[in-house]
């Protein structure tokens, strides 16, 4: 499994989360928690279980990492593990709109003026978030890498090292470095785990009504059909300066 590739999508949620897709998914998977939450849902798709498969591998390096402290102390995912909204049975009427900035004095969280009881293993588990020297920019998370204990400056560049370490494929090392937009990156490594929804793809789960290829009719629109062989995929490579590159002496069709 390419961890790296996926800790690079799971870091979008982290870092860019009015990006389009990661909103979609979001809305769709997330019900308002935080990337931290993502578990897998019936009728998930494989990008989704894939991300949740990552998440697996990585959850334990996240840690809250608080700016502003604008989150609303109960309603928002800045913890990682939920709202805490759902973890106590009421949240008192007068507390309702109350910030986690609210909370802080002087660098130390303060409970007291809450009108209700917080249960005292989310009280010890909040006074373990540290509270920030300076208050501005988003709450969000850090990379902390595994058990490592203190924050780590660049929290993205180490946070996809380490993912991209536990990569044991050179393909995907590869996939990885490669300095394109990760949609490309993404559309690549779906490509190498045979998941491009082509005719011959969609046929077999009767998503389509035949496996031939629509540019050219050949009877199997495979996965190196369409990126390869298929005559006008390789127009676009003759075309190209890449042509040097590639071979094409094992075609599938010769149309
Ligand atoms: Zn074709």
């Amino acid at each position: 499994m390419n961890v790296a590739l996926l800790g690079k999508l799971l870091w979008d949620f982290v870092e860019n989360p009015t990006k389009p897709w990661v909103r979609l998914l979001s809305q769709k998977y997330l019900n308002g928690q935080s990337i931290l939450c993502a578990t897998k849902q019936r009728g998930s798709s494989q990008v989704w279980l894939s991300i949740v498969k990552a998440m697996g591998k990585l959850r334990e390096g996240f840690q809250p990492c608080l700016a502003d402290g604008q989150s609303s102390m109960w309603f928002d995912d800045w913890m990682g593990v939920g709202a805490l909204g759902r973890l106590v049975q009421f949240v008192h009427i007068s507390d309702l709109d109350r910030n986690v900035a609210s909370f802080w004095e002087q660098g130390r969280w303060k409970f007291d003026s809450l009108s209700m009881v917080l249960p005292s293993e989310i009280a010890t588990r909040v006074q373990q978030v540290q509270v920030p020297l300076v208050q501005s920019g988003r709450d969000t998370f850090a990379w902390i890498g595994e058990a490592s204990g203190c924050y780590i400056v660049s929290s993205r560049v180490k946070f996809l090292e380490y993912a991209s370490h536990s990569t044991p494929n050179a393909i995907w090392r590869r996939v990885w470095k490669l300095e394109v937009l990760v949609k490309i990156s993404f559309f690549l490594w779906q490509g190498l785990h045979g998941a491009l929804p082509t005719n011959h793809a969609r046929y077999r789960r009767h998503l389509a009504p035949s496996s031939s290829c629509a540019r050219c009719s050949y009877s199997l629109e495979s996965i190196i059909h369409s990126l390869r062989d298929c005559p006008h995929s390789r127009q676009v490579w003759f075309d190209s300066a890449l042509m040097s590159q590639i071979s094409f002496a094992e075609m599938e069709c010769v149309a």
